[in-house]
This record gives structure tokens, sequence and C-alpha cells, in this order.
């Protein structure tokens, strides 16, 4: 068998991560499971491009998900796109990605988002791009149920396009939709922020290192 053949896609997970959650834990860790991936990159955004400005700082978010996903060998953390003042956006962090001294030109890469992400991807810096850089790996989320109906005409064409039906690893670098079901967890980091602007308690909704970090910089609660 060819070494490429035996080749296990990587997951690139990007977010804002304002905090990481168990939302986004699950979704990463079930991907490697069900797309039979060789782990999760995880690349929080530095400055996300489509949202008003997360509330904590680019280095904070990192630092929670550094605690976040600490001792477990499937993940690793990317602080590319904190440690530039640039715009995060995803096609640039997968050309680098791309590059023959990162992941080269034909390990599978499948970058993960939930559906919501996925309904946006038309507001993304050159969208069309992404399928020659990676296949979409587009998780279902609680209260955004993976439907067609739902995408603008453009992104639904591309999405019945490049659905990929069979079963069995991604092998090619990129270019593919996979869908895949996870644990429902109805859980986002704008309720976290509710609640500690509260003074309500986010405690199992995020893991409790993450939460000590934002107590001990009082993250969230301070307008
Ligand atoms: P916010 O509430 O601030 O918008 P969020 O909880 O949606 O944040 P992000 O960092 O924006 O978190 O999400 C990163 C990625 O994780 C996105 O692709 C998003 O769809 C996905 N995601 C976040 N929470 C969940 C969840 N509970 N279930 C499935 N996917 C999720």
């Amino acid at each position: 068998m060819p070494p490429e053949a035996a080749r296990k896609p990587l997951g690139i997970f990007g977010g804002t991560f304002d905090p990481v959650h168990f939302g986004h834990l699950r979704l990463a860790e079930e991907a490697v499971d069900v797309l039979d991936l060789a782990g999760v990159r995880w690349i929080p955004a530095g400055r996300p491009a489509l949202r008003d400005a997360p509330r904590a700082g680019p280095r904070q978010r990192l630092e929670m998900v550094r605690l976040a996903i600490a001792g477990n060998p499937r993940f690793e953390l990317d602080p590319a796109e904190v440690e530039t003042s640039e715009p995060s956006y995803t096609v640039p962090t997968l050309e680098r990605l791309r590059r023959p001294d990162a992941c080269g030109p034909e390990m599978p890469l499948a970058l993960l988002v939930g559906f919501d992400a996925f309904a946006r991807l038309e507001e993304w810096h050159r969208w069309e791009r992404l399928f020659e850089l990676a296949h979409l790996a587009v998780a279902h989320r609680p209260g955004h149920a993976i439907d067609p109906e739902r995408l603008s005409p453009g992104l639904a064409a591309a999405f019945r396009r490049r659905l990929r039906r069979e079963p069995g690893r991604l092998a090619a670098p990129a270019g593919s939709i996979v869908t895949f079901a996870l644990t429902p967890l109805d859980i986002s980091a704008t309720r976290i922020r509710a609640l500690l602007a509260a003074g309500a308690s986010p405690r199992y909704l995020l893991p409790e290192a993450a939460l000590a970090h934002i107590h001990q910089h009082r993250f969230y609660t301070e307008t």
C-alpha cells in the first residue's frame, strides 16, 4: 500500500473560543473517531473577521484552549493566528499549512465547522478556494439542523455537488464536504459569557481549568 493511502487526514479546528467549551471539545474529539483523523490542530482566531471583537484577548483565548486540551494526545495547538496582527482568515492559514515545511500539498486536511458556521461560508474571504485546500467536515449543532434548504443558492449548490456520501476515510487532499453527527450539546460561548455577566455559574459547560482561568482574570464579568 502506498504511504499516502495509509495517511490519515488531519483535522483543522478554527474558532474564536471566547471561551472554549465542551461543545468545541466534543466536536473535535468525536471528529477524530468518526472521520478517522490523525488528530486535530486547534487554531484560535486572533482577530476574527466576521464578528464583533471577542471579549477576551487573543492570548487569553489561546491560553484557555491550551488549558482545555492539555493532556489529550489527539489535540495540538497552533498559535499562528494569535501571533499576528493580521485579521484571521482561514484561506491564508490553510495555505501556510500546505507549505512543504508544514503538512505539504498531499496530506488530507479536514476543516471542522459547525453547521451554523458553514451556513455563513460565502462571507468568508475567498471561500471557494477553501475547497482547493481542505475538505469541509460539517458538524451537527443543536438549533442548526443540517439542511441545504437553509443555505443560500450558491452555497447549497456547492454543498450538493461536493457532498461525499460513500463511507471511508478521506483520502484525497481536499475538495469534499462530509457531515457528521455528534453528541448534541446546546452550549455556546455566548451563553457562558451571559451567565458570567449575570453572576451565575457556567460550571460543567466548560473545563474547570478554563473556568479557573476566567475567574482568575475576571473575564466576562466586567462591562
Ligand atoms: P459564540 O457564542 O461566541 O458565537 P460559539 O460557541 O459558537 O461562540 P465559536 O468559537 O464561534 O463558538 O465556534 C467555533 C466552531 O465550533 C464553529 O464552527 C461552531 O459552529 C462550532 N461549535 C461551537 N459550539 C458548538 C456546539 N455546541 N456544537 C457543535 N458545534 C459547535
